[in-house]
């Protein structure tokens, strides 16, 4: 397997493997890596569908990516996704996949429109006081001090970095600015998390710097993920002959280990309860999606708050994953990741707004229409000042295909479960869905009088735990997670958000995408790069957009000496164009696609 980059081999469709019809591969999960593992295989290694069976524990497909409910009982979403055009793998995939709303076009075609002709802004990033604007401004606020905080993380080696925390590396003034406050609620990181992730994830959307206090660095499918990126990707699958095989949780995987050779030889599920084993030749393959953020998930309901239950347990991809572990070293740490619920639970909760009156206070701080198709907030508003750190997102309306006119669909989480919230003074996790509620209308400035009732009768709030939703974003050293293919494996590999890769984030679609498309092309040889992580940072220009942007406008301070060197010349122009210094007489506008200050 090797990176590439440009678009001399994106276009190239490599031919298919030689022997591959008589090859097998078992996915293990029927989340999005394994499906996207399926869509490389049948694409570019020529693996007919037929050979391809999908194994997966529960009755529904897409794993995290879900999306259900109806518009009695109350929509369900555990989450929504932040995208970008930089997700180089998950569009590489989604080109090939056909829309199911617009015949002949493929899903990221789909995408491209509507984010081109309905981009992604909000106008109102943050509340304070009951509905009014939070007032951060654009602002970064981190200062010389908490620049040069920012600054040496990213530049820190990744090897330093292990098993810190955040808190290890920066001080109170980074913590203090509305960069850590844009930057924690956008991504849900907690100042506990890997200070190894935070400097991956600074390098790896460096470009979107200017965007973050406003999304507009930010793009979104048209529904509901489930909608707009399960069914398409399983639909292409099935009509290749692939085979999904639900409620069939997988429970062994058997090694032969040795020095230069470590094969997987048998692999164990549960059918109706009952254990069966099949022997692995040479010819079979196995992917394994190992550990999961949303395993153990649970919902409550109006009048429940939801259980908490951090138990690994048989049937899952962490205990599955520990079964692994235990015959190899190279195979991974998971009680790394999950056994530390107290640092990685979170909840969220899908809030269907049937009453019209509470629309007002949305549109209010929105300062858009909630129902007309188009984007609402442009992405999560945070209640600055709330004791739970809750945040709410209302994306394009209708979220769900069969969802009424009169319903808006709210997505909201609180990335502190265990603070007393303002109005229900209760830990979120002890919440009731209407008690949820009730908080969410208090910071959105709902008079008092009205909060209780509107909850109860205005809303179906259904909330949902997650004790490792964060799992991934804990501490971590360099051999916690398993590399996609260990070292002398010869049949097996690691995908999803607890294997390594090169400079990629995790908690994203496309970490997910891009493992699955590694374990491709390295078990199978493709001849052909996997597009590598988006090289923003290696640009100039992006740096110094980022310098601006973390300086808040200010220009750098250029010492004497350093002068001579930037005056009357080319580099002295580009600072100008973007910046980062104090321009001297009149600057022409830069040419090339990454615009300068402000763009
Ligand atoms: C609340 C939330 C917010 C998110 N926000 C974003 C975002 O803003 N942007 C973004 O890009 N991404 C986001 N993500 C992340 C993204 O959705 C996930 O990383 C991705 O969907 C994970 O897919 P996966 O296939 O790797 O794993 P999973 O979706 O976890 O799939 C694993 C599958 O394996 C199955 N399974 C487990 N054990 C077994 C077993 N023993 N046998 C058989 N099957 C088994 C599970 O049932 C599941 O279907 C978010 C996720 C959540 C939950």
């Amino acid at each position: 397997m090797r990176y590439t980059r440009g678009n001399y081999e994106a276009f190239y469709q490599p031919l298919p493997k030689e022997g591959i019809e008589s090859k097998r591969v078992w996915l293990v999960g029927a989340g999005l890596s394994s499906m996207a593992a399926a869509g490389f295989l049948i694409r570019d290694a020529g693996m007919p569908g037929e050979n391809i069976t999908i194994l997966e524990a529960s009755g529904v497909d897409g794993g995290a990516l879900d999306g259900a409910g109806n518009a009695i009982t109350g929509w369900l979403l555990r989450g929504g996704r932040e995208m970008e055009n930089h997700f180089e793998c998950l569009w590489d995939l989604y080109r090939s996949v056909p829309s199911l709303e617009n015949e002949g076009s493929s899903v990221l075609d789909d995408f491209y429109r509507i984010n081109r002709e309905d981009p992604n802004f909000s106008y109102t990033r943050s509340t304070k006081n009951r509905g009014e604007d939070g007032g951060t401004d654009h602002k970064m606020t981190l200062g010389d001090i908490g620049g040069k905080d920012l600054v040496d993380l990213v530049l820190a080696l990744p090897e330093d970095l292990y098993d810190k925390k955040i808190s290890d590396v920066v001080g109170k003034h980074f913590f203090k600015s509305n960069f850590w406050l844009y930057w924690r609620t956008m991504f849900a990181f907690e100042e506990w998390h890997s200070a190894l992730e935070m400097k991956l994830y600074m390098q790896r959307f460096i470009h979107h710097i200017g965007g973050i206090s406003d999304f507009s660095a930010l793009k979104f499918t048209t529904y509901n993920q489930y909608e707009s990126l399960v069914l398409p990707l399983k639909k292409w699958l099935q009509s290749n002959g692939v085979r999904f095989q639900n409620d069939t949780p997988v429970t062994d995987l058997q090694f032969d280990i040795a020095e230069n050779k470590k094969s997987v030889r048998s692999i164990s599920w549960l059918r109706d309860g009952k254990e069966e084993t099949k022997e692995l030749t040479d010819d079979d393959y196995v992917i394994f999606t190992n550990g999961s953020l949303v395993e153990n998930s649970a919902w409550g309901d109006m009048d429940t708050p939801p259980p908490f239950d951090p138990e690994v347990k048989e049937g899952g991809s962490w205990y599955l994953w520990r079964k692994i572990a235990a015959q190899d070293p190279s195979f991974g740490n998971p009680d790394n990741f999950c056994t530390r619920t107290d640092e990685s639970t979170w909840e969220s909760a899908t809030i269907t707004v049937t009453d019209p009156e509470i629309r007002k206070y949305i549109e209010k701080i929105a300062k858009r229409a909630t129902n007309t198709g188009h984007t609402v907030t442009g992405g999560i508003v945070t209640a600055q000042d709330s004791g739970w750190l809750l945040s709410w997102t209302i994306n394009r309306q209708p979220q769900f295909i069969n969802q009424p006119d009169d319903q808006t669909v709210v997505w909201f989480y609180g990335l502190f479960p265990n603070a007393v919230g303002d109005y229900v003074k209760k830990p979120m996790r002890e919440c009731t869905g209407r008690e949820i509620a009730r908080e969410w209308l208090y910071h959105l400035g709902v008079p008092l009088d009205r909060i209780d009732d509107l909850a109860d009768n205005g809303t179906i709030t259904l909330p949902c735990m997650m004790p490792f939703i964060t799992s991934l974003f804990l501490t971590r050293n360099g051999t916690d997670r398993p590399k996609v293919v260990p070292e002398a494996v010869t049949n097996f590999a690691f995908i999803g958000q607890f294997c390594e890769t090169y400079r990629d984030t995790v908690f994203t679609t496309e970490y997910s995408v891009r493992t699955a498309m590694e374990a491709v092309y390295t078990l199978f040889d493709i001849d052909r790069g996997v597009p590598e992580v988006f090289g923003s940072i290696f640009d100039v220009r992006n740096l110094m957009k980022s310098a601006y942007y973390t300086r808040d406008g200010k220009p750098a301070p250029i010492l004497r000496p350093l002068r001579k060197h930037i005056e009357g010349n080319e580099l002295g122009r580009l600072l100008a164009q973007y910046g980062v210094i104090e321009a001297v007489g009149e600057v022409p506008p830069p040419i090339g696609a990454v615009a300068p200050k402000g763009g």
